[in-house]
């Protein structure tokens, strides 16, 4: 196994991971980035970026993040593909090893790993992922021009989703576990006079239904035990997102949903040397911009800590 010696790692290159860099390299810390299983992040599966500031006109995810990606190599950040498997936090230096068998040994680390999508837990979903489940109604909308589709969840990204959906799909229904939705009102408002979105109520789905592809799913009602079969072509699973900890949670402190603790006003985790930023770290703004701002709080962090300890 190939073994590397650096002085900062910074794991994920999505906004926060890319800003620790940019400001890092500018450092003359010559940090070595992992780039993760989604290289340039949640971003990367989202279209149109309105509210990033310093641009005028909407910039589509992937190109914001190529930038921020240019931008951290002018200064001399380094590049590593895979991810992280196994992490040693409580040794000095850290001991990292990559999914492509490349040992890491670092002075400090930056967690930057983001958050995925989370899924219902079906083994039907695993089986028809890509062929009629989704969760990313951007990627795939496309292929659902005049079908019945449905969407799972009562969240702002649900209802965002779903609204989406109705430029190429016939109908949309949102299938929601209870009678009210966790969404901003502006987003229930704009719903709700949608003619293409439907609403289902206090329903689950219990099973995803079809050989090859997506046919129907069949949906239990929480309130009355009553099932129902909905014929659709298309189910997108939009309830929520879970941290990317799960190789830390036994060394670092996190909250009971997984997400890392930082001290308050900082990115420092209760290991020496090890920081966190961005949604790894974020349950409540989870935004581009937050994440990016604590990217470059990480770097700050990391940059005061190896300046005592070197
Ligand atoms: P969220 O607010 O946590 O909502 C998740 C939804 O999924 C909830 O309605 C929840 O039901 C449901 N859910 C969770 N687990 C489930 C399960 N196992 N089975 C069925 N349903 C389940 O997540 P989000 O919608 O992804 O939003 C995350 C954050 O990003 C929020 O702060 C949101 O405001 C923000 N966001 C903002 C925008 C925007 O401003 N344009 C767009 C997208 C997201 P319950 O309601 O019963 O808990």
């Amino acid at each position: 196994m190939e073994t590397k010696t650096e002085t900062l790692t910074i794991l994920g290159t999505g906004p926060a991971g890319l800003t620790a860099a940019i400001y890092s390299a500018r450092a003359n810390l010559n940090p070595l980035i992992i780039e993760g299983a989604q290289p340039g992040g949640q971003l990367t599966i989202t279209s149109e970026v309105e509210n990033y500031p310093g641009f005028v006109s909407p910039i589509l995810g992937p190109d914001l993040m190529t930038a921020f990606r240019k931008q951290a190599e002018r200064f001399g950040s380094r590049f590593l593909q895979g991810q992280i498997i196994k992490a040693n936090l409580r040794q000095s230096p850290i001991i990292l090893e990559s999914s492509e068998n490349i040992k890491i040994q670092t002075k400090a680390l930056i967690i930057a790993t983001g958050a995925s999508a989370k899924w219902i837990g079906l083994p039907s979903e695993k089986r028809l992922l890509g062929k009629g489940v989704s969760s990313c109604a951007t990627c795939d909308g496309f292929f659902f021009r005049n079908q019945d589709i449905a969407v799972v969840g009562g969240g702002d990204t649900a209802l965002e989703e779903a609204t989406f959906l109705t430029r190429f799909a016939k109908t949309v229904t949102v299938i929601h576990r209870r009678e009210h939705l966790r969404a901003s009102q502006i987003m229930q408002d704009k719903s709700f006079k949608n003619p293409k979105i439907k609403f289902i109520w206090d329903s689950a789905v219990e099973e995803i239904l079809g050989e090859k592809e997506v046919t129907s799913i069949r949906l239990k009602n929480l309130k009355t035990n009553q099932i129902q079969e909905l014929k659709i072509h298309g189910l997108f699973v939009a309830i929520g997102h879970e941290p990317n900890t799960h190789i830390f949670r036994d060394q670092l402190l996190c909250d009971p949903a997984g997400y890392i603790i930082t001290e308050p006003g900082s990115t420092r985790t209760n290991m020496p040397g090890v920081f966190a930023s961005g949604d790894v770290a974020d349950h409540v703004y989870r935004q581009a911009i937050t994440a990016a701002g604590t990217g470059c709080m990480a770097a700050l962090d990391a940059e005061k800590y190896l300046g005592e300890h070197s």
